[in-house]
């Protein structure tokens, strides 16, 4: 199939809305299961060597101050893995082997740091003590490091670079697979819309693109079949991609998107906290911000307060884990820009798939089941005492509540009230700052009275209770079909929860995201839910909604 020049229209599912016009841009978050091979002559067996010297040295590098992080902020014994790591790429029996590789085969130095780390990781996982086999882990992980200095694993712009963002114009990102740190790592890179082969709508990437009010469309399967600065319209109303669109094309989707831009305006004159329905329900509207950028659309539209920080993504490209003094900073920051209003910080949800580069994480075989929320900050209790301190620093600017991330088991939720009411008590600000919890995981729906009782508030994340109540991995495309929130489960375990809360009087809200393609919305509202929190760039959407709702 040729298709350089020629027109072509294809169907992928929506996961953020919007419709752009743009160029085509590769973009490769790099893997080690796409390593490149390829034959290098006798000429280029030098260069290579010297490549994977530099990758060692910058690995090393990076080892160490990671070694001098951890143990800052987790302990020295936790600090002490990275010191293995930095000996094992000092092993001369090792590095040797990589070399006589490249040497003996003529092949790039990717492949052999890949086939050779891959003998190692094998050779320890077979092995019958449990201490060895997970040795082989420290393999894998050394490899992905030191691959990440070779192919730039991070992710890196294949179309000649930067050559669009240099002539400033906004690109289309092209791409197998998002995840947040991808996206947030590029963010003010001119960037206006994402095409992915395979992603999950209700993934933390595409939260985080959604909330970038950034379009984007995915399972388009032939990526790699598209040149740099092809021409293309994401249309996310069809859910359609067009590379190389005719001029006809083009003039159709230019009035289509003067008019959205007319009527978004238009929309954006309804502000203030309360937005009425059709028949004069009132509800009350709060933002989820997930950086400080996002403050910008909360005071436009006058919203009541913020309802979620998701204070992970505020630190997602930082090398280091910030310090209380860091902390107290860019809270105090959101807490001053929302006027008085409340401002709810949710405690670092890390783990799952929102693994934040300056911290450590085992390696799990299901991570959403695993070290996630509140169970990795029990586990690492510097990380979530740091937080609580530099959210009381904070508290002084203003109105501030504090949100359990995760809870899934009554004690889980008895340990962290201890730990943070001792923090706050000690501040003085026990009558001043209220403690919630996210309702997101199943088993505290279907007994919600005694998590009610030890809380002032709760927070619904529907995102969560989909994934966690149908077995539904969120990121998985292939499973996607089954990701509903538009079911009598879910609504039965809301309107429980309903209704407990409304016996202890304890305030409730939904901060997950909302499907408007379904009747979700309507029939939430109609159980009793008035208080929403949602991603400020998707008001226009949410207030055209609210305003079609007959109840
Ligand atoms: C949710 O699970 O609905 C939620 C709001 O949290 P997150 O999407 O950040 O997991
Ligand atoms: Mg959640």
């Amino acid at each position: 199939m040729d298709i350089s020049n020629s027109q072509l229209e294809l169907n992928g599912m929506v996961i953020s809305p919007g419709i752009i016009i743009g160029e085509v841009c590769h973009y490769q978050a790099g893997s080690t299961e796409q390593t490149a091979v390829y034959k290098v002559t006798s000429d280029q067996v030098k260069s290579e060597l010297k490549r994977l010297e530099e990758a060692i040295e910058l690995s090393k590098e990076e080892l160490i101050k990671l070694s001098k992080n951890i143990e800052k902020v987790l302990g020295s014994s936790e600090a002490k893995i990275f010191e293995t790591h930095i000996l094992l790429l000092e092993d001369k029996q090792l590095l040797n082997k990589i070399a006589n590789k490249v040497k003996e085969e003529n092949v790039n130095i990717e492949y052999a740091v890949k086939v050779i780390f891959e003998e190692f990781e094998n050779i320890f996982a077979k092995m019958d003590d449990d201490y060895l086999k997970d040795r082989g882990t420290d393999f894998s992980e050394l490899k992905r490091r030191v691959l990440s200095h070779l192919t730039g694993e991070k992710g890196r712009f294949l179309c000649r670079h930067e050559c669009l963002v240099q002539k400033r114009k906004g690109r289309i990102i092209l791409t197998n697979e998002l995840t947040p740190s991808m996206i947030s790592l590029l963010e003010n890179k001119n960037i206006d819309g994402f095409i992915t082969k395979i992603g999950g709508k209700n993934s933390h990437a595409a939260i985080l693109a959604r909330a970038i009010g950034i379009p984007f469309i995915t399972g388009i399967n032939i990526i790699e079949k598209i040149k740099c600065e092809t021409p293309v319209i994401i249309d996310s109303n069809s859910g359609k991609v067009i590379f190389n669109p005719n001029k006809e094309i083009l003039e159709k989707y230019n009035k289509i998107i003067n008019k959205e831009k007319e009527k978004h305006e238009e929309l954006k004159k309804t502000i203030g906290p309360i937005i009425k329905t059709n028949k004069g329900t009132e509800l009350e509207i709060y933002a989820n911000i997930l950086n400080i950028n996002d403050m910008i659309f909360y005071n436009q539209f006058q919203l009541a307060g913020i309802g979620l920080v998701r204070t992970e993504y505020l630190f997602m490209n930082d090398k280091d884990f910030p310090t209380v003094d860091q902390q107290t900073i860019i809270y105090s920051e959101i807490i001053k820009k929302a006027n008085g209003h409340p401002v709810t910080f949710r405690l670092f949800d890390v783990g799952g798939d929102k693994n934040i580069p300056s911290l450590k994480f085992p390696e799990e075989e299901n991570p959403l089941l695993g070290l996630r929320g509140i169970r990795y900050l029990m586990k690492y209790k510097k990380i979530l005492t740091d937080q609580i301190k530099a959210i009381c620093n904070s508290a002084k600017n203003g109105n501030v509540k504090i949100l359990y991330p995760m809870i899934s088991n009554i004690d889980e939720l008895k340990k962290a009230n201890q730990i943070t009411q001792t923090i706050i008590n000690k501040n003085n600000l026990s009558k001043k700052i209220n403690i919630g919890m996210m309702f997101e995981v199943p088993s505290v729906f279907i007994n919600p009275q005694p998590y009610l009782q030890l809380v002032d508030f709760i927070s619904i994340g529907s995102n969560d209770l989909v994934q966690y109540l149908y077995g539904v991995d969120r990121n998985n495309a292939n499973v996607s079909h089954l990701y509903k929130q538009d079911s009598i489960a879910i609504y039965k375990l809301i309107e429980q929860v309903l209704i407990e809360a409304d016996n202890q009087k304890k305030d409730l809200t939904l901060c997950g995201e909302i499907d408007f393609n379904t009747n979700f919305f309507e029939k939430i509202i109609k159980l009793g839910i008035r208080k929403f929190s949602i991603s400020p760039v998707t008001l226009p959407k949410v207030i055209e909604k609210i305003k079609e709702i007959d109840f």
